[in-house]
This record gives structure tokens, C-alpha cells and sequence, in this order.
């Protein structure tokens, strides 16, 4: 039964059983119009309340101002379909902006785009596949490296480099400065929003700064002035897979150009589901959109907001997290953390290996058996790098956090 396991993976995740208890009715009767929620039209009344609702849910728990300086979408194709997305619309914006700027003189803006970079901090696997993209759609020759994380720590993720190291391309040619906030797979999360990217407000040529937050979204507050796009898969934190939430620069959404002007300089036109302006002006209604899935996304917004909102979240993230990586720092004989710069530790994401037994067994696999016999479940690292990996994403609850965190210590007491 669902009392008896506690599940720690790294998405899809853990949602709350109330929720999911409202979802499964309403799934059967929504209420009391004898239809399912999946079966409504995404046109009805009902379906457009429920959009609107979970979009002021998002903007109030991150402190957004419903002054129409950012709007918020649903689309669909996960964190993945926004690595895409975001170059697309944010070089738009700039070749709009530099258009506008030169009254419209093609040749004027041709001769600038040989410059424009789009910029990415590389900090683990997420950011880099987000800069393959941008390599993949532009061409290479408009990624500019901001940091690669691997080169200053032995060819391994696992730190943040120093903001002094970093190296940025002058304001005007940079389309975008994008990074992971929460790198899910290598644990490494960025402590706060780095200096480095800050613009002066009203600044001519800011830095338009992409901020991935699939993995940590609502769990901690966010100064979203800083960005221009945020983006989240629902699947960790908010919800069930099949949404992501966009949290847009209402400016960019004015300021696109036509696709004649991008074949007229050899840019790829956006996919008309990838287009911003086209998702926002349709209230993200472009097509079918999933409502039973922006539905359990707003319930579990609401539960959010009436727990304490984001600050309660982020206090039980950090005792949740601290309480993991105290275990694994306590017992070095059987666990080592990966990430040892205690700066950049995720809260969400908690990686670590198993020594070597004493006489060569191995321990890792004994551990996994072990934890499920108890239940603790989806505990294994990435299939890419392997050891464990324990996700504290906001519906896993102090109480199995706290049941881990015993079998660890029990586990690490009987290897001696
Ligand atoms: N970004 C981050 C930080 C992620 O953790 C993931 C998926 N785990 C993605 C992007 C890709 O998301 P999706 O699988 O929804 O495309």
C-alpha cells in the first residue's frame, strides 16, 4: 500500500495522497457534472477557472506582481521541448530588438548577428544538453561557454566555478545566459542567482538570464525580476508529467520578429508550439492542452500556499536535505558524498557512493536490497553515473526522510 513505501525518485515524483485522492475522483466525476476531468473540453468555463487559478497560484507563490510584467504559460514536451524554445524565442527578441534599433535596415542587423552568442553555464548533464541544442539549432559558432564545471574539477561535475573565472561576452551580443538551477542528475545546485548575471534595472543591453528550474521550482523563493524565462517540467515538484510551467518577460513576447525576417537571415523559425507569443496570446490553448494535468498542478499549488507557501518549503528542504547529507558525511567508511563543496549541495537532489566493503564486497548493491525490503524506494543514482541518489522534492515528507536517514545510519553501524 502507498502508507508503506517511501519514494525518493528523481521524477516522476512523490505527489501528495490528498491530492491524488481529490485527482482520482474527479478523474470520475468533476465536480458533479457526471464528467471526468480529462473529459472536458479544454475550451469549457471550467477548464479556462482551472488554467487561470493555477497560473495566480504559481505567480503568488513565487511573489509575482500581476502588473502584466510576466505572464505565465503550460505547455507541453517537458524541460527538453524548452531547451529548444528558449533560443528560438530569445533570439528572436534580440534580432527584433537590433532590427528595430537600425530602423529596420537587414543588412545592419546581418552584420551584428555574426556576433550574437547565446551564453550557457555548464554545471552538470542538463545544461550541457540545453547548450547541444542551441549548438544544434545555430550552428556553434553562437554558443559562447560561460563556464564548463568539468574543466575545473578533474574532467567531473560537481562545482561551481568561481564567478571571477567566468567568462561572459560583452551585454549587446549576448541573446541569452542560460543555467541549471538545480543540475538533477550530478547534484549541484546554485546557491543563489549569481552576481555575475545581474543587470543594472533599465540597463539598454541586459543580460536576458533562462533559469532551468525543473528540479527545485517552489522550493525557495525566487527574485524572478532577475530573469527573463523561467522554466519548469511539472514532474518534480508541481505535478504529473505532461506540463511545463513558463514564466515569461511579458517584453519578449512584444518584441518578435516575422518569420520572412528570420529566413532572411538563416534562422530557424520557431515551431508554432515553441512560439511564445503564440502560446501566451491563446492562454496556452493553442492546442489540447492537458487540464487534468494543470488540475493537479493547482491542487497541489494550493496545498503549497496554505502550508506556509514557499519560506515553510524551503526550511523542511534544507532540514530534509542536511539531515541525508549529515548521515553520508558522519559514515565515510561506507558512504561518500559526491558533491564535497557543501557550497553548491543540492537540496533536492542528494548523490552519493558506496565504498568498497571492507573484504572488496559490494556494498552498493546490497544497500538497494536492503532499502526496498523496507521500502524505501527509487533511491539509485542516474543510470548514467550510478551509486544513490535521493530526491527530497517538496511532497516527500519529513517522516520518510527521516526513515532513510535511520536505515542509513543502520546501515552504516552494521558494516562496522
Ligand atoms: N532539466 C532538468 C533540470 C531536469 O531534471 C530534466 C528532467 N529530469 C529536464 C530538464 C528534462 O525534462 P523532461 O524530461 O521533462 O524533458
Amino acid at each position: 500500500a502507498r502508507e508503506q513505501v517511501s519514494y525518493f525518485g528523481a521524477g516522476p515524483a512523490r505527489l501528495p495522497t490528498s491530492v491524488l485522492a481529490n485527482a482520482s475522483a474527479a478523474l470520475l466525476n468533476y465536480n458533479n457534472t457526471g464528467l471526468g476531468i480529462a473529459e472536458h473540453s479544454h475550451r469549457s468555463a471550467l477548464s479556462s477557472n482551472i488554467l487561470t487559478q493555477a497560473a495566480q497560484y504559481f505567480k503568488t507563490l513565487l511573489n509575482i506582481p500581476n502588473d502584466d510584467s510576466y505572464t505565465v504559460i503550460f505547455m507541453q514536451g517537458g524541460g527538453t521541448t524548452q531547451f529548444s524554445s528558449v533560443v528560438y524565442n530569445l533570439v528572436g527578441y534580440w534580432v527584433e530588438r537590433r532590427l528595430r534599433k537600425h530602423g529596420g535596415d537587414l543588412e545592419k542587423v546581418r552584420a551584428d548577428l555574426k556576433d550574437m552568442k547565446c551564453e550557457y553555464l555548464l554545471t552538470g548533464g542538463w545544461s550541457l544538453k540545453a547548450s547541444q541544442e542551441a549548438a544544434r539549432l545555430l550552428g556553434d559558432e553562437h554558443v559562447s561557454i560561460v563556464i564548463d564545471a568539468r574543466k575545473a574539477n578533474g574532467g567531473k561535475w560537481g562545482i561551481i566555478p568561481e564567478e571571477k573565472d567566468w567568462s561572459l561576452v560583452e551585454k549587446k551580443d549576448s541573446a541569452l545566459a542560460y543555467f541549471c538551477d538545480n543540475e538533477t542528475v550530478d547534484g549541484v545546485e546554485f546557491p543563489s542567482f549569481p552576481n555575475a548575471l545581474e543587470s543594472a534595472e533599465g540597463e539598454e543591453d541586459e543580460r536576458l538570464v533562462i533559469g532551468d528550474m525543473s528540479s527545485n521550482i517552489l522550493s525557495r523563493p525566487v527574485d524572478a525580476k532577475k530573469y527573463a524565462v523561467i522554466f519548469a517540467g511539472a514532474q518534480k515538484n508541481i505535478g504529473t508529467t505532461g506540463i511545463t510551467i513558463v514564466l515569461i518577460r511579458k517584453s519578449i513576447l512584444d518584441c518578435q520578429p516575422s518569420p520572412v525576417t528570420l529566413r532572411a537571415l538563416n534562422l530557424p523559425i520557431p515551431p508554432i508550439m515553441m512560439h511564445y507569443p503564440t502560446l501566451a496570446s491563446s492562454s496556452s490553448l493553442y492546442n489540447t492542452l492537458p487540464i487534468f494535468d494543470v488540475y493537479i498542478a493547482g491542487e497541489v499549488m494550493s496545498q503549497l500556499l496554505t502550508s506556509g507557501g514557499v519560506a515553510a518549503i524551503a526550511a523542511a528542504a534544507e532540514r530534509k536535505s542536511s539531515s541525508v547529507y549529515e548521515v553520508i558525511d558522519k559514515n565515510p567508511t561506507v558512504f561518500t558524498p559526491v558533491i564535497t563543496d557543501t557550497r553548491v549541495r543540492s537540496r533536492m537532489n542528494v548523490c552519493f557512493r558506496l565504498v568498497k566493503g571492507k573484504d572488496g564486497r559490494d556494498l552498493e548493491k546490497q544497500f538497494f536490497e536492503e532499502a526496498e525490503k523496507k521500502g524505501l524506494l527509487g533511491i539509485k543514482g542516474h543510470r548514467s553515473v550510478g551509486g544513490g541518489r535521493i530526491s527530497c522534492y517538496n511532497a516527500v515528507g519529513e517522516e520518510e526522510v527521516a526513515k532513510l536517514v535511520a536505515f542509513m545510519k543502520e546501515f552504516a553501524t552494521k558494516q562496522g
